[in-house]
This record gives structure tokens, sequence and C-alpha cells, in this order.
């Protein structure tokens, strides 16, 4: 029995004690599901073809809006229910579908700063990572360290973020070597991708053979042709 195999019965037995729900109404679904019936219906399938800088490609599950990003501001207040299985099976489900899910050799998630860490509790998308290995039968590692807080991104402008996070990553002395790795670098949520790109960058000068930057969600842009017919913007 492989990895995944016995992380499915895990699932199972776990569910008995704490019943699985939906993310975003918190109705009780399988054990294996995602999603419920109805709210998988309301989620919008990301297809746009946004390009995120230093990385060779980006993939999102659905867009930003509505009941996602109710069950994300509820994800990152809390680390219970079945949100982060949820996020990384639409992740993974993504992959499949466009063939990348054998060209990976390591999930990396975006880190939080020790004091963001801290106070919150954990981190929600290294939650995603450890559930998505078992998806994709491939290793996690927190290479990434971020070192310092960042003025609060939402407030800034596209440029202001990109300056915003200049440098604030580095590849953490402890990390395994990862020269020559396909790595598929994962975050919630990607506004205008100044993260992924930052983080992506960082991996790459480290030796990176391949960066995937995958997100749960992807705001609409507003400000920009980004829509969902799938124009690129950056
Ligand atoms: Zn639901």
């Amino acid at each position: 029995m492989n990895r995944p195999e016995l992380h499915n019965i895990y699932r199972l037995v776990i569910s008995w004690l704490y019943p699985n729900i939906c993310p975003c109404c918190e109705k009780y679904i399988d054990y294996n599901a995602a999603f419920c019936d109805e709210c998988s219906i309301e989620i919008k399938p990301y297809d746009g073809s946004y390009v995120i800088k230093y990385a060779d490609k980006f993939i999102a599950a659905c867009f930003y809006e509505g009941i996602v990003e109710s069950a994300v501001l509820r994800f990152k207040k809390t680390d219970c229910g079945n949100s982060y299985y949820a996020f990384a099976y639409r992740i993974a489900e993504v992959l499949r579908e466009k063939g990348l899910s054998s060209a990976t050799d390591l999930i990396v998630p975006i880190p939080l700063t020790k004091k963001k860490l801290s106070e919150r509790g954990y981190n929600q998308t290294e939650l995603m990572a450890k559930e998505l290995r078992f998806m994709l039968n491939v290793p996690y590692e927190n290479v990434l360290v971020k070192k310092s807080d960042t003025v609060e991104q939402k407030s800034l402008s596209a440029s202001q973020r990109r300056e915003n996070l200049r440098g604030v990553f580095t590849v953490s002395p402890k990390a395994a070597d990862i020269a020559g790795k396909r790595i598929l670098l994962i975050d919630d949520v990607c506004t205008t991708g100044s993260t992924l790109s930052e983080a992506s960058e960082v991996l790459k000068e480290a030796g990176a053979k391949t960066v995937i930057a995958a997100a749960f969600a992807k705001t609409i842009m507003k400000d920009t042709k980004e829509n969902r017919s799938g124009s690129d913007t950056q």
C-alpha cells in the first residue's frame, strides 16, 4: 500500500471522530470529498493565463470571489475543518488536468515570518503542502524563510507590492540542496503574483530547475485586463 492509499485510510478513520465538512458552507460531506455538491457548482474554476515572473508556469484552482473568499478568510483565522485538504485537492486536480502532477520533485510552501507564525499558530500554505505531498506522492519542505514582516500587501499597488517584498525571502540554511529540482511552490491566494514571483526568483537563484507556482484561488484584477476570458497582465 502506498502513501496516498494509507493517507486515505487515515482520513476515513479520523472522519469517524471529526466528520468532514465543506469549507464553504460547513455541511457534512464524505470523508474524501473537498466541497459539497452545491458549493462545487458555485466555485468558478480559474481559466486565466496569468504569468508569474521567474516561475515557469502558474496554475490556480478557482477565482477568489464569493464563497471561495469567505472560505479562505476563515482558513486564515482557524485551521479546523476541511479547508487545507479541500484547497490542496483542487490544486492537485488542476495539476493532473494539465499533465503537471508528475512534473515536480519537491513541494515548497510560501512561508510566514516567525512572528506571524507564532500569532496564528500555523502556516496555512504549509498545511496545504502537507496534504499535497500525499495527493501527488512528492515530499514537501519548508525551504524558504520569510525574513521580516512587510506592510500589509492589500493596501499597496502592484509596483509597491513588488518593492515591499524585495529581498524578503531566503533559502533556509537547513534546507536540502534544491539545485536541479523541479519545485511546486504553493500559496493560498494569488493577487498580483508579487509573492510567488519573489519566492520563485529566490528558488531559481538557489538552482531550482523549474518552478510551478500554484495558488488555490486567483483574484480577479479590477485594475488590469485580467478577467475570466483569460487576459494576461504580468
Ligand atoms: Zn458547501
